[in-house]
């Protein structure tokens, strides 16, 4: 991309912050009713792991078998065209705001099910990788959803040692690299409770199910989730 055609951006960025990101109309909250339509969002999927499903059931074959650890997840869409160009700019081109309209579209779907959630909370970062980006997602992500649903929000997981970035990895290294990374933390007390738990994308499970995974273990009641997306494999 040229200087000058950043500059360009940047400075409309400044006079005009209201932009659709897709289509660039100016408006409030970043992506006009238009493009909002043209989402594709998910439906009809396993209702603890987010799976596209074609038949009239709502549990995938894989977690009516295996032994759940997420109670119940919930997502707006899947990891691809529109979808990840949205990921992308939250996460990668220093678009935090867009986790109010991200939030705004995931209370209608957490509202949707008959969870009883108690506290939302998110899966923590790296701290050197935080301080880099500026802010976790995750956390910017369920704070907003914390406003929209009227829960509160606690900072239940710490990380207890680095790990890698989960989209380097394999599938068995990244069941490795997050295996009892998190710990819960101390000073918060989750007995009974039921839990939200917030990232942005779900690739293989592996970092949701060892964050409940924990979670059950400091004793907490159900862990649901909300993600984003989910990443067909
Ligand atoms: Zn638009
Ligand atoms: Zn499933």
């Amino acid at each position: 991309m040229n200087i000058l055609y950043n500059l360009k951006e940047i400075l409309l960025e400044i006079l005009f912050p209201s932009r659709c990101i897709f289509c660039g109309t100016y408006l409030e909250g970043y992506i006009c009713p238009k493009c909002i339509k043209k989402l594709d969002f998910a439906k009809n999927y396993c209702i603890f792991c987010g799976t596209p499903l074609t038949s009239s059931e709502n549990i995938c074959y894989n977690c009516k078998k295996e032994e759940r650890i997420v109670d119940g997840l919930e997502l707006l869409g899947y990891y691809k065209e529109s979808w990840e160009t949205l990921v992308f700019k939250f996460k990668f081109e220093n678009k935090p705001y867009l986790a109010k309209i991200l939030a705004h579209l995931g209370k209608e779907k957490i509202r949707g099910r008959d969870w009883k959630i108690d506290f939302i909370t998110y899966v923590p970062m790296v701290r050197e990788r935080e301080l880099k980006r500026g802010y976790n997602q995750a956390e910017i992500l369920a704070k907003f959803l914390g406003k929209e649903l009227n829960i509160e929000i606690i900072n239940a997981l710490v990380l207890k040692r680095p790990i890698l970035e989960q989209k380097a990895l394999k599938y068995e290294e990244r069941i490795e690299n997050v295996k009892n990374a998190y710990v819960v933390n101390p000073k918060v007390d989750i007995t009974g409770k039921n839990i939200l738990l917030v990232d942005d994308v779900y690739t293989t499970g592996a970092t949701l199910k060892e964050c409940a995974k924990e979670l059950k273990r400091g004793r907490a009641g159900k862990v649901f989730s909300f993600v984003i997306c989910k990443t067909l494999i």
